[in-house]
C-alpha cells in the first residue's frame, strides 16, 4: 500500500509475463469526441457512483442524482475512508519531511513520522463516527507503523548507496507515487475531480479496496484509464487493484495486488454502464432494486431493502 521502487519492479515483472492484445484507438480516453467515448448525456458522474461496488442494478445513481437523498454512514465505508486517508497522509508526511529534515537517517525519519501520528489520528477520528474508535485507533496505528518501517528503510537504503543525494532526488527513491492524483474527467462524462488513488512511474494506475475483492471492481480502473488519457493523451494499458483485507478481530492486516489489463471488453462494459446510468437519470428512470442489497450501501436507509446481505 506504501509503494517503493521495488514493488514497481515486481508489479512490472508481473505485467511483462500478462497477456495482453492492446487497445483500439477507438476506446482510448482520447476518442471523446466519437462514440463508444463520447459521452451521450451532458450529466457528470464519479468512477464510485458508476462503480460503487455495493449497488448491483445501479439504484445509487437515481438515489443520489434523482432523489437527491443523503448518504448515511456505515462502518464499512469509515473503514475504507480510514485506509485511504492513511494512505494519502502518509506518503504526504513522509515526502514532506524527507524534504524538511535537517539531518535525515532512517532513525531521525522515524522519529518525525511517529510524532505526527496522534494529529493524523485525531483529525480522521473527528470525521468517523460510527466505525468503532477502537478499532479505528488499531488501524490507524498499524498502518503508520507500517508505512513509517517502509519508508525509514528505503532512505537507509537509498542512503548507503549514496551520501549526496538532493532531499528532491531522495523522496523519489523513497516514493515514487502520487497519491490522489487527481484527473479531470469532464471529456468523458466523468466529474472534474476524480482522484486516482495513486499513481506509479511507469503510467500504472492503482485503485485501493478495503472490503472483498469484486469483478466490477475492474471496471473502476477502466473508468480512471479513459479519464486519464482524455486528459493527458498518455496510454494507460494496466492498473493494479490492492485489496487491504482486515481481521480486525485478530489485529491482522493483509495486502493482495492483482494486475489488471485495461482491455477494450473492459472499456466497453464500463463506457456501456456509464451510458445506461446517465440514460436512467436524464429520464428520471428507477433502475430498480436488486434481490439482495449490500450493507456496505449508505442508502438503505432510503430504498429500505427486504434483504441485507450480512457482508459486503
Ligand atoms: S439500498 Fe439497495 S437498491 Fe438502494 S442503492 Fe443501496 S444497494 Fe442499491
Amino acid at each position: 500500500m506504501f509503494f517503493t521502487w521495488s514493488d514497481v519492479g515486481e508489479l512490472s515483472r508481473t505485467i511483462r509475463r500478462t497477456p495482453f492484445e492492446g487497445v483500439s484507438e477507438e476506446v482510448r480516453g482520447w476518442s471523446y469526441t466519437e462514440p463508444p467515448v463520447a459521452p451521450t448525456y451532458g450529466v457528470k458522474l464519479g468512477v464510485s457512483d458508476i462503480v460503487p461496488g455495493y449497488c448491483e442494478t445501479g439504484r445509487n445513481i437515481y438515489v443520489k442524482y434523482v432523489l437527491h437523498a443523503r448518504q448515511r454512514p456505515n462502518s464499512i465505508l469509515e473503514r475504507g475512508y480510514i485506509v485511504h486517508s492513511i494512505h494519502e497522509n502518509a506518503v504526504a508526511s513522509a515526502k514532506r519531511i524527507i524534504l524538511t529534515l535537517t539531518k535525515i537517517s532512517g532513525d531521525t525519519f522515524l522519529e518525525n513520522f511517529r510524532s505526527e501520528l496522534d494529529y493524523v489520528k485525531n483529525r480522521i477520528l473527528s470525521r468517523t463516527h460510527v466505525y468503532s474508535v477502537e478499532e479505528a485507533s488499531w488501524l490507524i496505528e498499524a498502518l503508520w507503523r507500517k508505512a513509517g518501517f517502509i519508508y525509514s528503510g528505503e532512505i537507509e537504503k537509498a542512503l548507503s548507496r549514496s551520501r549526496h543525494l538532493s532531499r528532491e532526488t531522495l523522496v523519489s527513491l523513497v516514493s515514487p507515487e502520487l497519491a490522489e492524483f487527481p484527473v479531470d474527467g469532464t471529456l468523458v462524462g466523468l466529474t472534474p475531480t476524480l482522484r486516482i488513488d495513486s499513481l506509479l512511474p511507469t503510467g500504472l494506475i492503482v485503485e485501493i479496496k478495503s472490503r472483498p475483492f469484486k469483478e466490477e471492481y475492474m471496471l473502476t480502473l477502466a473508468g480512471y484509464a479513459l479519464a486519464f488519457e482524455s486528459q493527458y493523451e498518455t496510454p494507460v494499458d494496466f492498473g493494479v487493484l490492492l485489496q487491504v483485507q482486515i481481521d480486525e478481530r485478530k489485529r491482522d492486516i493483509k495486502f493482495y495486488k492483482k494486475i489488471v489489463p485495461i482491455s477494450d471488453d473492459l472499456r466497453s462494459s464500463f463506457l456501456e454502464r456509464r451510458d445506461m446510468l446517465m440514460a436512467s437519470i436524464a429520464e428520471n428512470r428507477d433502475p430498480g432494486m436488486p434481490e439482495i442489497c449490500n450493507p456496505a450501501c449508505p442508502y438503505l436507509h432510503v430504498c429500505q431493502p427486504r434483504k441485507v446481505a450480512d457482508k459486503p
